[in-house]
Formats: C-alpha cells, sequence, structure tokens
C-alpha cells in the first residue's frame, strides 16, 4: 500500500504534484509519503494484534528524524544498529527502552551509551561480546539485558549481499552453541538474559524462510524460557517488496495496479502467527524496508540526451552516490517520467547518473519514454535503503528531503551547499 498514484498522467504523492514539488525543492529529491508509511505501520501493527508483540523499526532503512518521530508517535520501538541511530531516535522522540541494539561491531563508546540511555537489549552477536558488554556495565553499576542472535542456517534466497542467516555469514551463533553460549552469558554477574533474536535477511518474498527459520528456533526458545525466564524472542525483519513487477505492462495505469506484493504484510503476519502464539512470550518485529521503501521516491531531472552509435544514454542528476542500491544489489527501481504524454515506451536506453563509473546507472537497455534535457523522472520505492546510504562521491553534495502529508509538505533535510562539502577539512601545510 502506498500513496503514489498517476492522476491525468501526472505522478502525485497524496494530494501533492510531484513536478511542482520538484520545482520548489529543486533535485535530486527524494519525497515520502507520511500516510504510506503511517498505513504500513498501522497495518502490521493491525495483522499482529493477537500477539503480544513490539515493532521495533530498524532505523537503517531510513532513519530521517521526521521518518522516526512519526513511527516514535505511532509506538514503535527501534532496532538499532550503531550509537548515532540510537542518538537519532533520541532526538526525533523515540523511548531507548523501545530500542534493540544490533550490529556484530558495537564500540565500547556505543556501549556505554547505549547502557546509560537504558536500551531495551543488546542483540548480541558472538560470545566475547558478552564479556566487553558484561564489563562495561560492571564500571556503571549496571545490569545490561541481552538477548542472543541466533544463525538458524536456513537460506532466505535473496541477494547473497542481503542473507545474513546462513552458517557461512558474518552474523549470530550457530544454533547447535547457542545454549552453552547462554549458559556462559548467565554465569556473568553483570548481564541479564531478556531474549533471544533471529534475523535471515533482507527483501524476502516468500513466507516459508521466515517459518523455516523461527520452527528451526522453538525448540531453543522454548528451553530458554525454562532456563532464565526469557520475556522477549525477536524474528527479526526482512519482508520484501515490489520493485519490479509493472515494467513489461507498459500501460500508464500500471502503477495503481501492481501494488500488492506476493508477500504482503497481513500475510507475513498470518503466517507468522500460529507458530508464535503459544510461546508465551512477547514477539519483536524488526521490519525496516516494508514499513518505508514503498513510502518513497526520488525525483531527478534529465540533464543531457546523448545518442552514441550503440546506444541512447538519458543523464539524469542523480547518480549512485544518490541511490546506491542498482550498482550495490543489482536492484531494479522502476522509473516513471513525471511529465504526461512522456508514458509511452520509446526506444531502448540506459538512464544513467553523473559520476564517473560504469557502475552509475539505474536502468539498462529498457524502453524509456522520449526525454528532453529539464524533463523529470521519479525512481519508485526508494524509501528504504535510499539516502541513508547516500555519500559525496564525487564531491556531490547530499540531496534534500521531503516528507508529503495529504496536500502539505515539508523539508525535512535542506539540501547541502558546496560549502557543507569541506566542512571540518584542514589545509596540511
Ligand atoms: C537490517 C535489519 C533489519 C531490517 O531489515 P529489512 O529487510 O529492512 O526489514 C532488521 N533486523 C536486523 C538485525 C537488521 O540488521
Amino acid at each position: 500500500m502506498h500513496h503514489f498514484h498517476l492522476r491525468e498522467e501526472a505522478l502525485y504523492c497524496e494530494q501533492q504534484g510531484l513536478s511542482a514539488l520538484a520545482a520548489q525543492y529543486g533535485t535530486p529529491l527524494y519525497v515520502y509519503s507520511a500516510s504510506s508509511i503511517r498505513d504500513n505501520f498501522c497495518r502490521l501493527d493491525t495483522a499482529l494484534a493477537p500477539l503480544n508483540h513490539l515493532i521495533c523499526y530498524a532505523a537503517k532503512a531510513n532513519s530521517n528524524l521526521a521518518i522516526l518521530s512519526l513511527l516514535a508517535q505511532l509506538g514503535s520501538g527501534f532496532d538499532i544498529v550503531s550509537g548515532g541511530e540510537l542518538y537519532r531516535v533520541l532526538q526525533a522522540g523515540g523511548r531507548a527502552d523501545r530500542c534493540t541494539f544490533a550490529g556484530v561491531g558495537k564500540t565500547r563508546h556505543e556501549i556505554e551509551y547505549a547502557l546509560r540511555e537504558g536500551v531495551y537489549c543488546f542483540n548480541v552477536e558472538c560470545e566475547a561480546e558478552l564479556e566487553t558488554i558484561n564489563e562495561i556495565a560492571g564500571m556503571l553499576g549496571k545490569k545490561a539485558p541481552i538477548a542472543i542472535r541466533i544463525n538458524p542456517d536456513v537460506d532466505a534466497r535473496t541477494h547473497r549481499y542481503i542473507s545474513t542467516g546462513k552458517s557461512h555469514n558474518k552474523f549470530g551463533i550457530g544454533l547447535d552453541r547457542a545454549e552453552e553460549v547462554y549458559a556462559r552469558a548467565a554465569l556473568l554477574p553483570h548481564l541479564q538474559i531478556r531474549g533471544v533474536q533471529t534475523h535471515i535477511g533482507s527483501q524476502i518474498l516468500d513466507a516459508q524462510p521466515f517459518v523455516e527459520a523461527i520452527c528451526k528456533l522453538i525448540p531453543l526458545v522454548t528451553r530458554l524460557r525454562e532456563l532464565y525466564q526469557i520475556e522477549f524472542f525477536s524474528v527479526g525483519g526482512g519482508v520484501g517488496i515490489l520493485y519490479k513487477e509493472a515494467l513489461e505492462s507498459g500501460s500508464p495505469d500500471w502503477w495503481q495496479k501492481n501494488t500488492s506484493s506476493p508477500l504482503t504484510l497481513e500475510k507475513y503476519a498470518a503466517e507468522l502467527l500460529p507458530h508464535l502464539s503459544s510461546l508465551g512470550l512477547k514477539i519483536l518485529f524488526e521490519p525496516g524496508r516494508s514499513l518505508v521503501g514503498n513510502a518513497g521516491v526520488l525525483i531527478a531531472q534529465v540533464v543531457q540526451v546523448k545518442q552514441t552509435p550503440a546506444k541512447r544514454f538519458v543523464i539524469v542528476d542523480a547518480g549512485m552516490n544518490d541511490l546506491i542500491r542498482p550498482a550495490l544489489y543489482e536492484s531494479f527501481h522502476q522509473v516513471i517520467p513525471l511529465k504526461p504524454s512522456s508514458v509511452t515506451p520509446g526506444d531502448l536506453a540506459d538512464l544513467v547518473g553523473p559520476v564517473c563509473e560504469s557502475g552509475d546507472f539505474f536502468l539498462q537497455d529498457v524502453a524509456l519514454p522520449e526525454l528532453q534535457p529539464g524533463d523529470y523522472i521519479a525512481l519508485m520505492s526508494a524509501g528504504a535503503y535510499g539516502f541513508v546510504m547516500s555519500s559525496r562521491y564525487n564531491s556531490r553534495p547530499l540531496v534534500a528531503e521531503v516528507l508529503v502529508e495529504g496536500s502539505h509538505s515539508f523539508l525535512v533535510r535542506e539540501r547541502e551547499q558546496w560549502a557543507d562539502l569541506i566542512r571540518g577539512e584542514h589545509l596540511a601545510i
């Protein structure tokens, strides 16, 4: 479900025309729909209502303050992977006691900060980390709440860069060693065993790997509840969204038709619920992409159209530094021209950015409509792992972000200027 739609062949975010936003705020521009995020959260929360549960939004998917604040107001908790993310969540009005702190390389400084702020739980990824957290908690005169991330060794059948639940991945502790590591944690005086956690990967469009991971962990979870009175089981995130689909259809109204993913949030909840409801534990969910992915687009402007003997290149002002997913994960974003009348597909072309890398492309060999310099396009479903992964490569300032609610738009991140590029840099000699 999202609130981007075509009206008289022009693309809208809620009640706001995207061309008008591009003209007002400039490009490249990330635009997010507040109603889409709210709907996604509420749909998942409602579908999970039969369970004692907490949704901990994975802040890394999109950590703009306005989005964290929107989710905090809906009662969301947060899954964080750095001290910086905890800082953001707190600045946005989120509660530390609803934060789980994940990640394989938490530094001592980050652990100390999270302990002082009182996070709900540290999701621990290796034995040595238990010792580190125990020692820091002892120094601060606190007990650190912990869960151990268990790697269930299931195949999430997703891109290899975003698969995390196989035994060859760097994440978590193998099921075979889980009880032993919990027993060690129980002996450490400044730790309090609070739960168990797993997360198998991202952009998963089939419920089966989730169910498989949960079923593999249930005997362990039941044992841990008896042994240590754990209070939660976190099943991680990873529900995918639709990126592709409609490209082939060619019809201008396809976007409205293809909004249901093979794994909707309702279906995901319905498939998992039977396995989780009898555990007698609080169940944590850590969705990132599925809450914000289809709630955002990246608008770019055509700078140049270059015809070579081999190909037509449509060059836009957004590059891989602004949206790295195609270059990093070979992922696909649907492109929609914002000019009405330019929706009919033309000759095969590449849609590329201005960055000096051959990997700087958004589409290759697709039937792009006729586009002229000055035209706007939208790269759809760019709300997750979009802006947050951007960089200043090629000395390109970070772009602006806008949040739309109904007919209102809010600048939630200012566009950087050239002066921002050299802030903090010093001449050496
Ligand atoms: C990235 C991550 C998530 C969120 O994954 P999505 O695919 O965006 O839902 C959840 N939990 C952990 C531990 C993660 O690292």
